[in-house]
């Protein structure tokens, strides 16, 4: 289930919450941000209310027993996961996903998580329901608001390998905007991320004063942890591109509160313009400029949470 408790308080050890988080989702396993254009040029204050996750939370030792239904009585979300990656015949029971080979996910494993848990341990409802992701335009991102962050681990090695040679046996080169850049770039051919990536780039190239946010991508395929995490990054599947780092934001430049942890607060900072999110977010990715904890330059294909 996804009750987790959020109370507001002014003061809290928010390096604890922050500590716990990932730190960079890029494909640069090394700090690729340079300081120096770390420049706000819109910049969003956060209120100053800190809101954040209490420890609070209730766990359930057992899961009920399910049983098996037909798939016109499964979740929204299972449902949303079948049509958003039709090519690998997936079905769904009551509360568990199905792949063609007989593998079984559980839908929802009934335990009640807090912000970091949801991180941590999800399950696919978690992954599916906890957060929705915003379309277009949308204002700064609040505290406790990382839709996309969630992710049900297992669902990614399956779909798109276990290991970092599985993932490049599906890899295939495609040339980022040919008529302006022509960097050669590695992106899976599952789900036809690589197609969609050439789409999104011919469109991109066609837009001059786009440009400079596009040249010189960050980079694509990476199969790395998320620094300081036992996380995988999204860049390890091959289905996750991040732009012009120059041009880019990352929520731990931009911490403010001096020296006193509790008083810290992350400050929204973007220089990426909404047409390049929105042609993105048009051909089912989602952009880290959409999470309190944010990565401006990275966008990774996750259509089950396009709507
Ligand atoms: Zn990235």
């Amino acid at each position: 289930m996804i009750k987790y408790f959020l109370y507001y308080i002014p003061v809290i050890s928010i390096g604890m919450l922050v500590g716990s988080l990932q730190s960079c989702e890029s494909a640069n396993s090394q700090n690729p941000y340079p300081k120096t254009d770390a420049i706000a040029l819109s910049t969003t204050v956060d209120t100053n209310i800190i809101r954040t996750d209490s420890n609070q939370r209730e766990e359930l030792d057992t899961i009920p027993p399910k049983i098996p239904k037909p798939a016109e009585t499964s979740p929204e979300g299972l449902q949303r996961l079948i049509k958003a990656y039709p090519n690998f015949g997936l079905k769904a029971t009551e509360n568990e996903l199905i792949w063609k080979d007989g593998t079984k996910m559980v839908y929802d494993d009934g335990k009640e998580k807090d912000f970091r848990n949801l991180l941590n341990s999800p399950d696919l409802e978690d992954q599916l329901a906890s957060m929705e992701y915003p379309m277009g335009e949308t204002e700064p991102p609040k505290r406790g608001e990382d839709p996309g962050r969630v992710r049900f681990e297992p669902f990614f090695f399956k779909m798109y390998g276990k290991t970092k040679e599985e993932v490049r046996e599906n890899l295939v080169q495609v040339t980022w905007m040919p008529k302006t850049y022509g960097n050669k770039l590695w992106v899976t051919k599952i789900n036809g991320v690589n197609k969609k990536i050439e789409a999104i780039s011919k469109e991109l190239d066609e837009l001059k004063h786009l440009h400079k946010y596009l040249e010189n991508p960050g980079g694509t395929f990476n199969w790395r942890k998320i620094a300081g995490t036992d996380r995988m990054s999204m860049h390890s599947f091959g289905m996750t591109i991040d732009i012009n780092v120059s041009y880019s934001n990352y929520w731990r430049w931009a911490i403010k509160g001096g020296d006193d942890e509790g008083k810290k607060i992350i400050v929204f900072k973007n220089r990426i313009p909404w047409e390049i999110v929105k042609i993105f977010e048009k051909h089912g990715f989602i952009w880290g400029g959409k999470w309190y904890h944010y990565d401006t330059m990275h966008f990774e294909y996750r259509p089950e949470l396009i709507r």
